[in-house]
């Protein structure tokens, strides 16, 4: 018998990236737009509550740290260069200023910038997103499947 991974509630079709991605970035599941996507800060669901799409295939390891540190940082680094030119701040100002806008901005983005990566994963088929899509492409490949017997 066939090694077959796929489910009832894997999701058929094409997926829109650029509307995966905004559900990820609102930090709700990729396929319906309603499901959350988290069940804790950073720890995706296991399978989307409302429509069940599995969710477990994520792998973003370390992306959304990146991304937010880039994204962060030309915020951050943006206003120190304006307030310096326009502004005459005393230096504790700025020292109490910066670090803590560094801190909250980091964690505020941490979690929607995974949830787009998530969702620009599902959107790709990407580490086992692809479902019914991916087995039967493989297949037409002639890739062998795994035979659970053996
Ligand atoms: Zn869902």
């Amino acid at each position: 018998m066939p090694y077959d991974i796929t489910t009832a509630h894997m999701s058929p079709g094409p997926r829109e990236a650029w509307t995966s991605i905004k559900r990820g970035f609102g930090c709700k599941c990729p396929a319906c737009g309603t499901g959350a996507m988290f069940g804790r800060y950073l720890k995706v669901k296991p399978v989307c509550e409302t429509c069940g799409e599995e969710l477990f295939h994520e792998q973003a390891h370390d992306f959304p740290p990146y991304i937010t540190i880039t994204i962060v940082a030309h915020i951050v680094l943006m206003g120190v260069v304006l307030a310096e030119q326009h502004g005459d701040w005393p230096m504790w100002v700025h020292m109490a200023i910066w670090p803590a806008l560094t801190v909250i901005l980091a964690m505020a983005l941490m979690q929607p910038v995974k949830g787009a990566v998530v969702g620009y994963q599902w959107a790709r088929r990407m580490h086992g997103f692809g479902g019914d899509d991916e087995i039967i492409l493989a297949k037409s490949q002639g890739a062998k499947t795994k035979d659970r017997t053996t």
